[in-house]
């Protein structure tokens, strides 16, 4: 059986490139699979040079073919955060609950017309021998007053998608894949996936 790995410990994540890769002959493992696996430092000032150091990393450590995502929710109203510190924006907990919490309080006197955010998401594919390759994807809508949903992870119960008049957290995994950010870099990665591997 050919295994993939995935430079994550984000349960949410994993569970999004299960939907999309694994199959019968294809094993999706995470940094959850490998004891002592190492949290990498996400030092760069963008998803992409996160993903790529991610991807490298653990490419290196364990010489296997490796996919890293890195990700975030951008606020227009407030300058561009969380961004990058999207995981640890409430602290180095990485606590979803307390993230959202945070961003409902920055935000509880924007109004509605100010509330535009987007997710966003770059994937590095890195493999041993190969030049790192990047895929990229985002999401827009806006942020609401109050949680809704309870399906997704991270950011979603807050996440207004325009199309569906419904919270991320609100749609089922099927159709947050059709329209997600990392639905789209998903997508992309898709294309030349068998040429990749
Ligand atoms: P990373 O592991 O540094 O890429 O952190 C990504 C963080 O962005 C997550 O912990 C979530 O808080 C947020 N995020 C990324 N993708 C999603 C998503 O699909 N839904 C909700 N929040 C997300």
């Amino acid at each position: 059986m050919r295994k993939l790995l995935i430079a994550t410990q984000n349960e949410g994540k994993v569970k999004e490139f299960k939907r999309r890769f694994e199959s019968d002959d294809l094993r999706v493992l995470s940094l959850l699979d490998i004891e002592g696996a190492p949290d990498v430092a996400e030092t760069g000032s963008t998803f992409a040079e996160n993903a790529v150091l991610k991807a490298e990393a653990i490419m290196k450590l364990t010489n296997h073919p490796v996919i890293a995502d890195d990700s975030g929710l951008v606020i227009d109203a407030l300058d561009g955060d969380p961004g990058v510190y999207s995981a640890r924006y409430a602290g180095p907990e990485k606590d979803d609950e307390a993230n959202i919490d945070k961003v409902l309080k920055e935000m509880k006197d924007v109004p509605k017309e100010k509330r535009n955010a987007s997710f966003h998401c770059l994937l590095a594919v890195a493999i041993p021998g190969q030049n790192t390759e990047i895929f990229s994807g985002a999401c827009n809508g806006m942020i609401t007053y109050e949680r809704s949903g309870s399906y997704g992870f991270g950011y979603d119960p807050i996440f207004y998608v325009p199309s569906y008049d419904k919270t991320m957290a609100e749609l089922s995994p099927e159709e947050k894949d059709a329209i997600s950010h990392r639905g789209q870099a998903l997508d992309r990665l898709e294309e030349v996936f068998k040429e990749l591997f």
